[in-house]
């Protein structure tokens, strides 16, 4: 048996030693905290698991599901676009239900990219961005991303030969992993970029309803021209804590949903019909299960903020998302610091360059454990350094 290139040619896995390390330590009985997945510890909001135990029951959501998503999912999707940032979509022609926007994400490739040609990827970013280009024989090309230019990825510093064979570009803000928030501006410019260089601009708006003091995340369609050469995908995943549940949309181009459902539609077969019944009702039910959230959230960022100060760890105030994205002490790398921490500590955090090169010289803390271990692993962190 010979398995493909392509899986040679995908990164090596940095947690894969972290893994290790966990394993071995817990087999001895060490109690190992982990800040290193971004995945919410607080439960699915009992109205939409409610929708979903009545969803269940129903025999028609027993067959396969609508390929681009149910009518009703979609009418949704759009309600929500326009209530949340006034932003009109088709349900039927700019908006496509997805199995998560990781699945999405990694569909876009056969959909828009051919073997040897690029995409523009944010210099740390979400990994399917890189590795779903790998897995379609595509290239990518980092966007710099530095504390200097506000973790907005550089497009305008891509090469003329990369760019004359570009087909897509990233952008994702709220960001992970660097908690950065885009300006209008920005989305402006990355708008007309698109435009001349003749690119899919993917705006990935996995943390649009996780923000604080007050900040509220925009759209990339708010923004005149995106239609024209954007989509927008927003995931269930983070906003209703519905990780498990595996369900998104896409919105926006036209001719961009239709190429994207053609690849999906020769791949899978939609997401669980009752599972858009529930979606419906976190989109259109009541939305203060969000407030309750990002409250939460709040008060962890400031208690890690505070104690990050202490320790003299040096980290932006996030407005946004379930990170704290912060610098290594001078003389490690991401990866030693982060080693350091869980051989130490026993603390798993994240190591930036997990992450793309932009990602070296810091580490990421997720904020979705619960408060008192979240508070534990701070005080054994603080105590090894
Ligand atoms: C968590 C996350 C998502 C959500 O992915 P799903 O597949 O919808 O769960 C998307 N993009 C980024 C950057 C994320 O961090």
């Amino acid at each position: 048996m010979r398995t493909a290139q392509r899986i040679a040619n995908l990164p090596p896995y940095l947690f894969a030693e972290i893994d290790r390390k966990k394993e071995a330590k817990q087999a001895q009985g060490i109690d190992v905290i982990s800040l290193g997945i971004g995945d919410p510890d607080t439960p699915t909001p009992e109205h939409i698991v409610d929708a979903m135990a009545k969803a269940i029951r129903n025999p028609k959501n027993h067959q396969y599901p609508s390929y681009p998503g149910s009518k009703a999912y979609r009418h949704a999707a759009a309600t929500w676009m326009m209530n949340r940032f006034g932003v009109k979509v088709d349900p039927d022609t700019e908006t496509l239900a997805l199995i998560g926007s990781k699945e999405g994400i990694a569909h876009l490739f056969p959909a828009f990219v051919d073997p040897g040609e690029y995409t523009l990827v944010p210099g740390c970013g979400y990994p399917v961005y890189h590795t779903g280009g790998i897995l379609s024989g595509g290239l990518t090309h980092w966007m710099p991303m530095t504390a200097e230019n506000g973790f907005l990825a550089d497009f305008e510093s891509t090469p003329a030969d990369v760019l004359a064979r570009a087909k897509m570009m990233f952008l994702s803000y709220p960001n992970n992993p660097t908690s950065a928030i885009a300006t209008p501006e920005y989305f402006d410019r990355a708008i007309a970029f698109a435009r001349e260089h003749d690119l899919l601009l993917v705006h990935d708006n996995a943390y649009s309803e996780i923000a604080f003091d007050g900040y509220r995340a925009p759209s990339l369609l708010e923004r005149p021209g995106a239609k024209d050469v954007a989509i927008e995908l927003f995931s269930c995943s983070k906003a209703y804590n519905m990780t498990g549940w595996r369900v998104a949309f896409a919105v926006g181009n036209p001719e961009a949903i239709k190429a994207f459902a053609t690849v999906k539609s020769n791949i899978d077969s939609g997401v669980f019909t009752a599972v858009q019944d529930a979606a419906i009702e976190a989109l259109t039910g009541p939305q203060d299960s969000i407030v309750a959230l990002n409250a939460l959230y709040q008060r962890r960022r400031d208690l890690v903020m505070e104690a990050l100060d202490t320790i003299g760890l040096e980290a932006a105030t996030p407005k946004a998302t379930i990170y704290i994205w912060a610098r290594v002490p001078k003389s490690f790398t991401s990866a030693s610091f982060a080693a350091k921490v869980l051989d130490e500590a026993n603390v798993i955090v994240a190591p930036g360059s997990s992450y793309g090169p932009s990602g070296e010289g810091y580490i990421r803390i997720s904020l979705t454990t619960p408060d008192a271990r979240l508070e534990e692993a701070i005080e054994r962190i603080k105590n090894t350094l």
